[in-house]
């Protein structure tokens, strides 16, 4: 069908009678059919957590993170820390400027495979950086020009939280995938790096055994407590232990 919109109105026309006689002009029709021109794009994420290893801590904890994916990352290993509250409302969620700017002011300052990794991964709610610690690296498949992971690569890593109940360091193995586009044999090759990382969290010196992974639920809202510790102000309003150094948090 000839886009007649795109058209020169007559009156802008030259050529044409400045003011046409009612005989030239009929009044506009409705077609029988409105011919649609279809648009759309499919995203498509997804991602595997393991079950959790429950950690013998110690004030070095953190540090033992990064170790847990040797032979597995791709990439440079990163470490993303809990998000303190002026961060709270962070998503990566362009058209929500204000939880957009949040979330770029947290996270400009890593790659572009930990910025992919948090997209899909929040995205899909396997990671919260309310409570959890997220180390991270590519798994497997390719970057692009830019840097940043292709539709069927993996990334992932372990995040870390800490127990409400007891306070011990809880480990699970994350990995996601995604983007525009899906290959059918990600899946498995993201359960074999799940299995993969979750070995690893396991021969760990501190590992004392799979636990059943409670997560915190970070209420919304106004957040939690300053940590005497290290200064942390979490955003996690129930949290009786800081995110960022495990250490109890005193209560006013
Ligand atoms: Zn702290």
């Amino acid at each position: 069908m000839p886009l007649d919109f795109l058209k020169r109105k007559k009156d802008d026309d030259p050529a044409q009678p400045a003011h046409p006689t009612a005989a030239t002009t009929g009044p506009a029709v409705l077609p029988e059919e409105v011919v649609a021109q279809d648009f759309q794009l499919k995203l498509y994420y997804a991602g595997k957590t393991s079950e959790g290893v429950r950690m013998r801590t110690g004030p070095n904890a953190m540090a033992e993170l990064p170790g847990m994916l040797v032979g597995l990352a791709k990439s440079e290993i990163e470490v993303i820390e809990p998000l303190p509250i002026e961060f709270s409302q962070a998503t990566p969620t362009i058209a929500r400027p204000s939880e957009a700017m949040q979330w770029l002011n947290a996270h400009h300052v890593h790659s572009p495979i930990a910025r992919h990794a948090l997209v899909v991964l929040e995205s899909i709610d396997a990671v919260d950086l309310a409570f959890d610690t997220f180390v991270c690296s590519l798994l497997d498949g390719e970057i692009d020009t830019s840097g940043y992971p292709e539709y069927n690569a993996v990334v992932g890593g372990v995040a870390a939280h800490w127990d409400e109940a007891t306070g011990d360091m809880i480990c699970r193995a994350v990995v996601g995938w995604g983007g525009r586009g899906v290959r059918g044999d990600t899946d498995r090759i993201g359960a074999k790096l799940l299995a993969g990382i979750l070995t690893n969290i396991l021969a760990n010196q501190y590992a004392m055994g799979l636990t059943a992974v409670e997560r915190p639920m970070p209420a919304a809202g106004r957040g939690g407590l300053v940590c005497a510790h290290c200064g942390f102000a979490s955003a996690h309003e129930r949290a009786f232990y800081c995110p960022k150094c495990g250490m109890r948090l005193l209560r006013g």
